[in-house]
């Protein structure tokens, strides 16, 4: 019998993977399964329960060399705090499972966890459990479970034709910090480090927004996301993007065109989302900016620039090439 070896990336990438790997759960109670920012659990009639889970791992996620112990600590927990966010509701208990090298220090885990009570004490989520073990590298995964109101739920699949597409602050930033880390610049990289959610104004949002994700794989992998989930096209105007000061100094320092960061990117963990036009007065006081339209789905997913139009391509992938 003849054996095929393929690799993650002949498959397209991380989601082809999680389609081969993963069967489709049919049930009364699951709202919504794999292909959102959280799983959504019917739970009370006033109430949908969010799960969301993250894994970040010593050398790939973050590394000890630029990242204090704190710095890990709350943007593990920020990362996976955001995913609710992105659903429109409020995180309310976190599980922690660590795997720990035999050599690091307790104070290295103290610093650890101070930085991950620092984002649940600013943003909720409090930690109940987890679990511990070792490993080769500090690997950290995160669980948090949130609640939502089922007229508050904002899944990826809800935009409609004719919504603008809104993003909550300015993007790259996160991105442009990591190339001054690597040529050995600390300053301009607090936004990679030590990043903040938006849960301070996605409940406020989920009220009047259709569809929504955060930005942590790139604002145009995360518009792809939209459509492809709610069956539309959509059109993102370049010039419209807001781009991060770190993003713009880091360009400017490094030479580099700081607008692919803020598309391909991610980590930045603000918002982008879908919204009447008749209802942008609503979200206007939050500092949205828009950026684009929801089109027909034969009209694809375009970049408009300087006039002409190009595929919306870019967005991190873990096992891309
Ligand atoms: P996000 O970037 O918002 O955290 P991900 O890209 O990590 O979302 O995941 C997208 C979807 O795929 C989510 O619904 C997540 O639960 C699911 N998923 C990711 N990895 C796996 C896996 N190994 N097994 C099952 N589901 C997974
Ligand atoms: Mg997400």
């Amino acid at each position: 019998m003849k054996v095929i070896i393929m690799k993650i990336s002949d498959l397209g990438g991380e989601f082809s993977l999680i389609d081969r790997l993963v069967k489709k759960v049919e049930s009364d109670l699951l709202i919504e399964g794999i292909g959102d920012d959280a799983a959504v659990i019917r739970w009370t009639d006033d109430q949908h329960l969010l799960v969301t889970t993250d894994m970040l791992l010593d050398g790939d996620h973050f590394n000890t060399e630029w990242y204090t112990p704190y710095q890990i600590g709350w943007k593990s927990m920020v990362a996976n705090l955001s995913d609710i966010a992105a659903m429109g509701g409020e995180p309310m208990f976190s599980f922690v499972s660590i795997a720990i090298p035999d050599d690091m220090e307790v104070e290295f885990l103290d610093g650890l966890y101070e930085g991950m009570q620092a984002a649940t004490d600013r943003y909720g989520g409090a930690i109940v459990g987890g679990d511990t073990t070792h490993g080769k590298v500090l690997s950290i995964n995160i669980a948090v479970l949130g609640i939502v109101a089922p007229e508050h739920l904002c899944r990826r699949g809800d935009a409609e034709v004719g919504d603008l597409i809104c993003v909550t602050g300015p993007l790259g930033g996160s991105w442009g910090g990591l190339e001054l880390l690597f040529k050995d610049i600390r300053e301009g990289t607090t936004k990679h480090l030590e990043p903040d959610c938006r849960l301070d104004i996605s409940s406020k949002l989920a009220p009047h927004v259709n569809a929504m994700i955060d930005v942590s794989d790139g604002l145009a992998s995360e518009v792809r996301h939209i459509c492809h989930m709610s069956g539309t096209g959509a059109v993102v105007h370049h010039e419209k993007v807001p781009l991060h000061p770190d993003a713009i100094s880091a360009g400017k320092r490094l030479n580099k065109d700081p607008y692919r960061w803020a598309l391909g990117g991610g980590e930045d963990f603000e918002l982008v989302f879908t919204i009447p036009p008749g209802l942008l007065s609503k979200v206007e006081g939050f500092g949205v900016i828009v950026i684009g339209e929801i089109l027909p789905k034969n009209e694809g997913i375009q970049l408009m620039k300087d006039g002409e139009s190009t595929v919306l391509s870019g967005g991190y992938d873990h096992f891309s090439e």
